[in-house]
């Protein structure tokens, strides 16, 4: 039984970012397929897989067609539905894709393609909009952390994507902290940071949002590999994990979704 002591579930996401073509994709998506027959994820774990927008829709067919246990996400999207955004995919087209998660906020998209805190919340909203669980993605950098401004970042980034929320939003929407000095860096945060981190953010999450917010799931996300993900599951404040590079290998994300039990 791998559902929290508080009774949260745990979602393991893989962010496959620009790696797979779609016949990799499905190939990845057929091993995956075949592990989960083999072995069922624990009781309370939830699984989803974030392709690039080119491998969704085969993604999707390999999923529904065999009934596998795996929610379909996506990495970003859009906050407008549609118009002259060249080269843009919205929220809108993304749940007509049957996607469930998408990723919000992501420290390589904040980084690499000037997302600000204020598209961020816009983003967030969009595909709230549209019936899908965005995964909002918050961390410090190491000059921030070595500045002792870890959490101050990282409640500055909540604050600016969850005030003036309604309560009813909360409770779909996932965070994930992913402090950007571990991503793909092979550096994963302790154990202890981690919790640390988890705990003050669910200490801002109940402030911005209240008792709702206890249902929230709080992942960890930063060279997560086969070898780490059970000791920082096992944290009492960290509900899933968000894997990048080991998320790419099936064995490796199957591994890792089965560390909860
Ligand atoms: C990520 O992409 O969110 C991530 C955590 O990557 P990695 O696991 O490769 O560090």
């Amino acid at each position: 039984m791998s559902t929290k002591p508080n009774g949260r579930r745990v979602l393991v996401s893989g962010n496959w970012k620009m790696n797979h073509t779609h016949y990799e994709a499905i190939q990845v998506v057929q091993k995956l397929a075949a592990l989960l027959r083999a072995g069922p994820l624990p009781e309370g774990t939830d699984l989803s897989l974030h392709p690039s927008f080119t491998s969704l829709r085969s993604v999707q067919t390999a999923l529904e067609s065999d009934s596998v246990p795996i929610a379909l996400g996506a990495q970003t999207c859009h906050f407008q539905d549609a118009g002259a955004y060249t080269g843009e995919v919205s929220a809108e087209m993304l749940a007509k894709l049957s996607v469930r998660y998408v990723i919000v906020g992501h420290s390589e998209r904040r980084a690499l393609f000037g997302e600000t805190d204020e598209v961020v919340r816009l983003k967030l909203d969009a595909v709230l909009r549209h019936g899908m669980i965005p995964i909002l993605c918050v961390g410090e950098t190491l000059e921030q952390r070595e500045a002792g401004a870890a959490e101050e970042t990282v409640a500055k980034q909540l604050t600016a994507a969850l005030e003036e929320r309604g309560r009813e939003a909360f409770a779909s929407i996932v965070v994930a902290y992913e402090p950007i000095w571990a991503i793909g860096t092979g550096r994963t945060a302790s154990a202890e940071d981690a919790q640390a981190m988890s705990s003050m953010i669910r200490g801002e999450l109940e402030r911005l949002g209240g008792e709702v917010s206890r249902l929230m799931l709080v992942q960890y996300g930063g060279s997560v590999t086969p070898d780490n993900a059970a000791e920082l599951l096992a944290c009492a404040d960290v509900d899933g994990l968000l894997v990048g590079g080991a998320s790419l290998d099936a064995d490796k994300l199957v591994t890792i979704a089965r560390s909860s039990a």
